[in-house]
């Protein structure tokens, strides 16, 4: 079971390779691995051949009440949402109306528990399908980036084995929601 050097926790998931060495690299058999909490990117080796995910993260499906705003003040952006789902780098958002292709906004989830609120100080969205936008978290404060870290974990901890994420060759499409 591979550990992430850093938090020590397991549950890492095999990143793309970047670059020419880390392409040689994984010849012989040394990987790159992405932890799914403090997103550290680390070479690893391992025997197995590793299913290499779309998304860097995975994304967890939970449901959590956000205000959102744009980023820059004379935009005129400030709505409610709901999440469908999270990672530690992005989430997928309801809203209505549905939010614009390439906008930037600040985002506070409330959790509904003893982690409060986690604010995202810059985001972008990057998709839209109907009233649902794919957006991508750009900055995080430290100390809100820990909390969504040990919101993750315990979804992670209560929805799927750590096994998954380093298990070999995964079928589906190796995201952690059914959907
Ligand atoms: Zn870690």
């Amino acid at each position: 079971m591979l550990t992430c050097p850093q938090c020590e926790k397991q549950f890492v998931r095999r990143s793309r390779q970047r670059g020419v060495v880390e392409h040689l690299l994984s010849l012989f058999l040394l990987f790159p691995f992405r932890c799914q909490l403090c997103t550290q990117r680390f070479l690893a080796f391992s025997g197995t051949i590793h299913h290499v995910p779309i998304r860097e993260y995975v994304r967890v499906p939970i449901r959590l009440p956000v205000s959102y705003g744009a980023v820059n003040a004379s935009e005129q952006i400030r709505g409610e949402g709901m999440t469908l789902n999270l990672s530690i780098r992005g989430c997928r958002l309801e809203s209505d109306p549905p939010l614009k292709p390439g906008a930037a906004l600040r985002l506070e989830l409330r959790t509904g528990d003893r982690e409060g609120q986690i604010a995202i100080q810059s985001a972008v969205v990057r998709s839209v399908q109907d009233k649902r936008a794919g957006i991508e978290f750009l900055e995080i404060q430290k100390e809100d980036e820990i909390k969504l870290g040990r919101l993750k974990e315990k979804l992670l901890s209560a929805g799927a084995p750590a096994a998954q994420f380093t298990s070999s060759v995964q079928s589906g499409g190796g995201e952690a929601s059914p959907a």
